[in-house]
């Protein structure tokens, strides 16, 4: 039901359609993209188990041999990365949320400490800047940890070794900031307006080779957005990029630490 205030003639227009058949179409592509996944997941795996074995057990490889099978295992990677990125996605928007009142500020630190092996890898600073008194919101604590891990993660992978990476939460009157700023390859202002979409990767100087599905941004909007809150971003090519969603006053309750 759509309703809007006609307010020069002081009435309301109210339109009201039958979305039976939208929901129930939507609910089969839900299965079938459920089946369809888990139905790949166990052969790929199969084949991934088994490149692996070769690898284990087979003396006489020659270094051709080898890289063959390098590039299957590394495609059967890739394959069970984009099965899962679905299987989240889709996992996310037909389910409820389990709603609970959640220290976003442990939250934000537990998932920047998960990331240190990566940051050590990369050689990169993170810092986390949030006020003393701990933010607590109401929300899903699996779905909020997953968006801001994705936020993270990414500010990592679009960053080069030796690169910054600062993260922040701020508690600002209407609602709750998170943003995390890296100083990597940024995104091109052509492929800025589409970079929320399912499926879109931006080819920006030196990101070509960095692995991904284009599934991470719009599992973060699907989550921000079904809390009530939203997302955005800036960018310069070359220089770095912030990414930051908001979540509504309503969403949170300030206790102390
Ligand atoms: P993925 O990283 O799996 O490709 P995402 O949906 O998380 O998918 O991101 C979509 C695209 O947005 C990425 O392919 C990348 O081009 C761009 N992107 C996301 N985060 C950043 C970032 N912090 N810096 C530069 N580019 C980014």
């Amino acid at each position: 039901m759509v309703v809007a205030p006609l307010q020069a003639y002081d009435l309301w227009t109210v339109i009201v359609g039958d979305v039976t058949a939208l929901v129930e179409l939507s609910n089969l592509k839900t299965r079938m993209l459920r089946i369809a996944s888990h139905d790949l997941k166990n052969p790929l795996a199969r084949i991934k188990g088994f490149v692996d074995l070769i690898f284990m057990m087979t003396t006489t490889l020659d270094e051709r041999d080898r890289k063959y099978l390098t590039l299957i295992s590394e495609a059967g990677d890739e394959m069970l990365r984009i099965i899962d990125d679905i299987l989240n996605l889709e996992r996310m928007r037909s389910g409820k949320l389990l709603l609970s009142d959640i220290n976003l500020s442990q939250v934000v630190r537990e998932v920047c400490s998960r990331h240190q092996p990566d940051l050590i890898q990369k050689e990169q600073t993170l810092n986390i800047v949030m006020p003393d008194e701990a933010i607590t919101v109401r929300a899903d604590a699996g779905q909020l940890s997953q968006a801001i891990t994705n936020y993270v993660g990414n500010a990592i992978k679009y960053t080069p070794a030796g690169g910054r990476v600062v993260v922040r939460l701020t508690a600002e009157g209407q609602h709750v900031r998170f943003e995390v700023e890296d100083s990597g390859y940024g995104i091109p202002a052509k492929a800025q307006p589409k970079i929320f979409t399912e499926f879109y990767r931006a080819k920006a100087e030196g990101t070509l080779h960095i692995p991904g599905t284009g599934l991470g941004l719009s599992l973060v909007k699907s989550v921000i957005e079904a809390h009530g809150g939203e997302v955005g971003f800036t960018s310069t090519e070359g220089v770095g990029s912030t990414f930051f969603f908001l979540l509504p006053e309503q969403q949170t309750i300030q206790v102390g630490k």
